[in-house]
């Protein structure tokens, strides 16, 4: 258990800017067709417009591949309003779109041909793989093409995370650099200024990420190194760390339900990265986590010795009160989801919120549950019910039985005004997705209901609808420049 909350730690946290949705909803077309706009400004002997259409796919795909650097979850200013799983479906979304573009990009330069003469079509798309001075494009094409499948067949491929991640990483570099390359080398309108002044700049740009996450961060992680105070057993597999920061690190200014990127020992190198929600109120000093065994990194947890160096990057995410007010809150935990959710009481408690709070917390079995008294703890000192649900019952369990349902949630909403409540929900996939979908049915705006999962996988409820509907639109946005520039081109 961590030791006493005390008023020492930093309460006031200064995040990093975080660019609002809209922000980064008009700065990623922006981006993307800028080197549309930037080869109209050149006198180009007008080319046909499949030409155009080819040239424009490639333009587009090379730069919506760049931005996917930015879009990989690791920057606050880009994620942090949106959430890391919004983030990280629009970069698997997105992935698609640049390798549809890239694919159809040589394509798109023989129809006329193929149209009028399949044979000789078919000519010239060979030529276009076999001839020396298209090679890195085709280099690149591969690669992006291995990365976006091998990503979406990642859990059958059964590789262990950290290699698939170096493998990304490296796929990624090599599909970018030779797209950059073919661009500048054989591009009609990028081997010219202003188009090429913006790959230079781009290709600097990504250098610069790179440079900030595998130099910088790694740097961190090395000259300001946190201590392992004591791993505590809560459950079967379920175990919470005491970290805290070691001589001349500074504490971590974070608001409560944000999580972190932890590495341990030797292995502080962001490849090596996981990440964990805080269960702690920034009013303590240190932090804690509450970690599930789950995989090869998460199963050694409990064997971690007490002085270990952990690294810590951080803090991440907007799942937080502060990022959504409401008058009255909705915790809603399942299984390990609790982490957050501890972190987010932790914190009411050591400042005395005292607006109506309701938890829900669910699990698969009754000695599942953890931290039970101070749950109760909380309930004396926070205008708060609770509900603890067992999914299986037990002869001595005294929570109730069953799954977290409609009249349940019915129940918890009791007294409260849906419209003016804030639910803050983790837990397992489809719970979040039954949940969140029932609580809108019962009134409670879309915007209210804020929801993290542990990975990455894409949910179906009405929110994830939403998503996708407004990622789509975005892809429509690119699509529709690419047939301005088109026809204004040609
Ligand atoms: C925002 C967020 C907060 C999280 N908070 C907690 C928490 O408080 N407590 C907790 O127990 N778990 C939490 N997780 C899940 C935790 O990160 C994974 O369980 C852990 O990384 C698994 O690693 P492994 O090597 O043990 O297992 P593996 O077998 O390597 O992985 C199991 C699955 O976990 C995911 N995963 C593995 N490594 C990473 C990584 N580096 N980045 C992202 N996903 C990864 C993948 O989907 C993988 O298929 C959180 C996840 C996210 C995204």
């Amino acid at each position: 258990m961590p030791g006493p909350h005390t008023s020492s730690g930093s309460v006031d946290p200064r995040q990093p800017p975080r660019l609002p949705a809209a922000v980064v909803a008009v700065l990623y077309p922006v981006v993307c067709l800028a080197p549309l706009g930037l080869a109209m400004m050149r006198d180009v002997a007008p080319p046909a417009p499949w030409e155009l259409f080819a040239a424009g796919l490639g333009l587009v795909g090379l730069a919506v591949m760049a931005v996917q650097f930015v879009t990989s979850g690791r920057f606050e200013t880009v994620s942090g309003r949106l959430g890391i799983d919004r983030v990280m479906a629009f970069h698997k979304m997105t992935a698609w779109w640049a390798l549809l573009a890239v694919i159809l990009h040589p394509f798109a330069y023989v129809v006329p041909t193929w149209l009028a003469d399949p044979a000789h079509g078919q000519e010239r798309l060979a030529a276009y793989f076999a001839l020396p001075h298209y090679r890195s494009g085709v280099i690149a094409l591969a690669a992006l093409a291995l990365l976006v499948v091998g990503s979406a067949l990642r859990a059958r491929l059964r590789l262990r995370y950290e290699v698939w991640r170096a493998v990304h990483v490296i796929l990624a570099l090599v599909a970018l650099g030779g797209g950059l390359h073919h661009a500048l080398s054989v591009g009609r309108f990028s081997a010219l200024a202003p188009v090429s002044i913006y790959w230079w700049v781009l290709g600097a740009a990504v250098a610069g990420v790179m440079a900030i996450l595998y130099g910088l961060r790694w740097a961190r992680l090395h000259m300001r190194p946190w201590k392992l105070a004591s791993v505590t057993r809560l459950a079967d597999r379920l175990w919470e760390l005491d970290i805290q920061p070691a001589a001349g690190t500074p504490p971590l200014r974070y608001r409560a339900g944000q999580f972190v990127w932890m590495t341990e020992g030797g292995r502080r190198f962001p490849l090596f990265d996981h990440p964990f929600s805080i269960a702690d109120s920034p009013t303590r000093p240190g932090i804690s986590l509450i970690i599930k065994e789950a995989g090869d990194f998460t199963d050694r947890i409990g064997t971690l010795a007490p002085g270990t160096a952990i690294g810590i990057d951080g803090p991440f995410g907007h799942f937080t009160l502060q990022a959504h007010r409401g008058q009255a809150v909705l915790l809603i935990a399942g299984g390990v989801g609790i982490a957050p959710i501890m972190g987010i009481l932790r914190d009411m408690a050591a400042r005395g919120y005292d607006n109506p709070v309701r938890l829900a917390y669910a699990a698969g079995a009754p000695d599942n549950f953890v931290c039970l008294p101070e749950i109760a703890t909380a309930e004396t000192q926070l205008d708060m019910r609770t509900l603890l649900l067992s999914e299986t019952p037990a002869p001595d369990w005294r929570g109730e039985t069953g799954l977290l349902d409609r009249a349940r949630l019915v129940t918890m909403l009791e007294g409260l005004d849906p419209a003016r409540t804030v639910a803050l929900l983790c837990g397992p996939g489809p719970m979040v997705t039954a949940v969140s979908d029932t609580l809108i049915e019962l009134g409670m705006p879309m915007d209210r209901v804020i929801y993290e999962r542990f990975d990455y996988s894409e949910g179906a409820s009405r929110l994830d609808r939403r998503m996708r509907r407004r990622f789509l639109t975005l892809g429509g946005v690119l699509l529709i420049g690419l047939a301005g520039f088109v026809a204004v081109a040609a």
